[in-house]
């Protein structure tokens, strides 16, 4: 079914008040749903290679993810974990100095798990740093692993004897922040521990000048440095008020994440026009065509750093090759959605906006029709 733009909006207004109500929507109009999902992705996927068509030089890594600027930038760390032997996430500090929109853990920053005292999450078991040597010895050794949860700044004395410990097993560690408490001594004795690579998050700050600057310190000390964030508006502008004292700062990667949204933070961007990827991710459009659009002003002008596309597809790609690492049945994925049920109101917005079209329309066939009951 290619179902035309005004039937769905018809059926999306009805639907939103059905799941308003409590109410779950039924097989045959969750076939109106899906067919709407298509018909929307298949829109954006069209805009998506449009952009990717200005993007003369642009790179793929084994066909997972695109970015442009000089492989040899391209991050350890997404290379472990998108072509290597996987990422081994562990998790530590429970708590952030700040509270961005874009968060997941938005509006709940301040009561999330705690790991417990003395202790690391490390797949899934908890370890003090004396239990690493009895891990390494018995299971595989991770290519790669990173320190992700909240802001590991608020303790960063806790992490250095485990950094210690992982450096000198060979194993490649990346640590995200927002780059807020950094300064000249925490990052040399990170660097000295044994840290490989640190990526801030500019947007969480919207690119401020403290941050800028302490990247720059970073790039001074740390093997690899450079920047992850969520694209969105307002770091794209100010992102290019401050682009030559950033592109200056001796960073050698920007990782341009695709944002997506679950129920904490969708909130902060009701009103967007949203997409679903494969059903999965649930994004703001406007993400991944700011990526695209600075990938290519990056290729243009040189930038002497990579741009990478950490898209939805990106996700989708890490996810399959991590199933194949763990020899997963063909066609495993934990990839999927983060909403319980695909917020229909969500999608009124794009289905209003007279700007965006359906590439192909059709009738609905009969049964599907509005005014068919449709259950
Ligand atoms: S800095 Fe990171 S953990 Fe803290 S609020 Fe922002 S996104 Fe969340």
């Amino acid at each position: 079914m290619k179902i035309s733009k005004t039937d769905a909006q018809k059926w999306f207004e009805l639907f939103a008040q059905i799941q308003d109500s409590g109410e779950d929507l039924g097989i045959h109009q969750m076939e109106i749903v899906y067919s709407t999902m298509s018909q929307i992705e298949e829109r954006v996927e069209h805009d998506h290679e449009e952009l990717k068509a200005q993007i003369p030089h642009l790179r793929s890594l084994n066909g997972r993810t695109l970015y442009v600027g000089p492989d040899e930038l391209f991050p350890r760390g997404c290379r472990g974990c998108l072509t290597g032997t996987g990422l081994t996430a562990i998790r530590k500090t429970n708590r952030c100095n700040i509270q961005c929109p874009f968060c997941y853990n938005y509006g709940e920053l301040d009561c999330q798990e705690p790991i417990g005292e003395g202790l690391w999450e490390i797949g899934g078991g908890k370890y003090r740093v004396e239990d690493m040597d009895l891990l390494l010895s018995i299971q595989r050794k991770p290519g790669s692993i990173c320190y992700v949860y909240l802001e590991p700044f608020m303790e960063i004395e806790k992490y250095y004897p485990m950094i210690r410990k992982f450096h000198d097993a060979g194993i490649h560690q990346h640590m995200y922040t927002n780059g807020t408490l950094a300064n000249e001594k925490n990052l040399k004795e990170l660097a000295e521990a044994g840290l490989d690579e640190l990526r801030f998050n500019l947007g969480a700050t919207n690119c401020s000048d403290k941050v800028i600057e302490n990247i720059r310190l970073a790039a001074k000390c740390i093997p690899y440095v450079g920047i992850e964030t969520p694209m969105t508006p307002d770091f794209y502008a100010q992102f290019h008020q401050k682009k030559e004292a950033i592109l200056s700062t001796g960073l050698q990667f920007m990782n341009c994440a695709e944002l997506h949204l679950n129920e904490n933070n969708i909130g902060n961007y009701e009103g967007e026009n949203f997409y679903m990827s494969r059903l999965g991710y649930f994004s703001p459009v406007w993400s991944r065509n700011l990526t695209l659009t600075l990938m290519a002003e990056a290729d243009r002008e040189s930038w002497p750093i990579v741009v990478h596309d950490c898209s939805n597809r990106t996700k989708f790609a890490r996810d399959l090759h991590l199933r194949a690492m763990e020899n997963g049945w063909f066609g495993s994925t934990t990839y999927g959605r983060e909403f319980d049920q695909i917020p229909c109101y969500a999608f009124l917005p794009i289905l209003y906006d007279p700007d965006f079209t359906f590439l192909e329309e059709e009738e609905l066939p009969k049964g599907f029709r509005f005014e068919d009951i449709v259950l």
